[in-house]
């Protein structure tokens, strides 16, 4: 048996050791936190609408309509209307003639990918992809192999030395932890060149990129063609939860015969479904949300070089600080909540080593002057 205690002990002496905080009610620009209120940016809740009062309203009216649960798996009897009426209409939003609702995005990358790919098949992944992709990979049983950061020459070049089986390269599109995007159009062209299948996890880039929202494919202008697989997820932006594949008609019928955790899985409860129908109508009919987020970017990236701050090269709501040691992580974010900002540090394993860094994200529900708060604090305690 292992040594847990020892183990534990190794974590604190390491600063990894990793613990929650209890919160009490809604996100929103302000959280209270073990009984503090703090002002808040930490959250994957881009547009504000975790906490809207119409998403809200739409949830009690489908715990109304619906009921509590699913009470089963959507091949028995869990598939309820206003399931299907949302794979409708993300179907519509996204472009592609199906999407199929998963109960989160950790197990829509692990059924999709194992579904995708097998033993004696390659998986070409972004070094920074997020865990459940990598997760996804080794679950396959496919041969993972990860290449460089957005670095598509190297993956150019690896690809043409392994032709003659089937490949798909996986990325994230917005990478979660640095808020970059993928070079998306070359990972296309590279797919289509190789025969291979392009998958994009678009976790942080639906509802936050593009005029519509449409993402980092809407961004770039690439449709199903060049990415066959689209992956989106429904707690970030979208500020409910669950997540969804989009593509062919082909695509979806055969996840829905083969991918596992879709199977055996009980279906999301309905009235989140509900729920998330009204947040993807907020998200197309207030582009506000979109314009007032990209002039808090500019506005946090424009003050933070005026303070002489490192930043990352992020067009994204995502603003991490670079900070290097998972201690000086630590000690910059317990300084901020003395000033009344919680700010999450984020640590290895989640990134590399040595890449330490706090995790800044904006949402529209900020106004300017809690960016302005957030820039004075950081020159305070850095
Ligand atoms: C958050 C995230 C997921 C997981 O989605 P959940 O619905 O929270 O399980 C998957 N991929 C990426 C890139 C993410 O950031």
């Amino acid at each position: 048996m292992r040594d847990l205690a020892a183990e534990l002990a190794r974590l604190r002496t390491e600063h990894l050791y990793r613990s929650r905080a209890v919160v009490d009610g809604p996100q929103g620009a302000e959280i209270t936190v073990n009984g503090a209120r703090y002002l808040s940016f930490c959250s994957n809740d881009y547009l504000g609408l975790a906490n809207h009062p119409r998403v809200v309203a739409a949830l009690r009216e489908g715990a109304d309509k619906y009921g509590a649960g699913s009470g089963a798996s959507h091949l028995v009897t869990g598939h309820q209307r206003a399931h299907h009426v949302l794979e409708e209409a993300l179907a519509a939003f996204t472009g592609r003639p199906r999407a199929l609702l998963f109960s989160s995005g950790y197990l829509a990358n692990l059924g999709t990918v194992a579904a995708l790919a097998g033993r004696g098949e390659l998986l070409w992944e972004d070094r920074l992809n997020h865990a459940s992709l990598l997760d996804a990979g080794l679950l396959s049983g496919a041969r993972l192999h990860r290449y460089p950061h957005s670095d598509t020459s190297a993956l150019r070049q690896r690809l043409m030395q392994n032709t003659g089986r089937h490949a798909m390269i996986i990325t994230d599109g917005v990478f979660s932890m640095d808020g970059d995007l993928a070079p998306i159009p070359q990972l296309a062209d590279i797919a289509q060149r190789q025969d291979a299948w392009l998958m994009v996890d678009d976790a942080h880039g639906l509802g936050v990129l593009g005029a519509g929202g449409r993402g980092t494919l809407e961004h770039f202008g690439l449709d199903d063609t060049a990415v066959p697989v689209l992956i989106g997820t429904l707690g970030k932006a979208f500020g409910t939860f669950g997540a969804f594949v989009a593509g062919s008609a082909d695509l979806i019928e055969y996840l829905i015969q083969h991918a596992r955790p879709y199977v055996y899985t009980t279906a999301l409860p309905p009235a989140l479904a509900h729920a998330t129908l009204a947040s993807l109508r907020i998200l197309q009919e207030e582009g506000w949300r979109r314009e007032h987020l990209q002039n808090l970017i500019t506005r946090f990236r424009h003050g933070a070089e005026q303070l002489g701050m490192q930043l990352l090269p992020s067009p994204t709501p995502i603003q991490p600080l670079l900070v290097g040691s998972s201690e000086r992580a630590l000690a910059l974010s317990a300084a901020l909540r003395q000033h009344g900002i919680y700010v999450s540090a984020i640590r290895p394993p989640t990134v590399p080593k040595g890449t330490a860094r706090l995790r800044i994200t904006l949402s529209a529900a900020h106004s300017e002057t809690h960016v302005d708060r957030l820039l004075t604090a950081l020159d305070t305690v850095s």
